[in-house]
């Protein structure tokens, strides 16, 4: 009887270090391209939308980055910009 327990309890301790193992090996698969803080949500000053810092177009216009949801916002604001 008590080797069972003792069979059983190292099964499930089994169970839980395989399962770190492979969330860490998980983990070190993913791209790690994005800068910290990639989360930060970020307002778009074309059409005030909010984007995860990580994702938005960045531009750096007159020593200041401005972030923007899509390509054609930040070509709005460069446009509004120059008049
Ligand atoms: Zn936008």
């Amino acid at each position: 009887m008590y080797r069972i327990i003792l069979a059983l309890g190292l099964l499930v301790l089994l169970y839980f270090l395989l399962r770190r193992t492979l969330r860490e090996f998980k983990g070190l698969g993913e791209p790690d391209l994005l800068p910290p803080g990639k989360n930060h949500m970020v307002q778009d000053p074309v059409c005030k939308v909010f984007v995860p810092r990580g994702t938005a177009i960045t531009e750096d216009i007159g020593g200041q980055t401005y972030y923007f949801c899509s390509r054609s916002c930040a070509h709005k604001f460069q446009e509004q910009l120059a008049g």
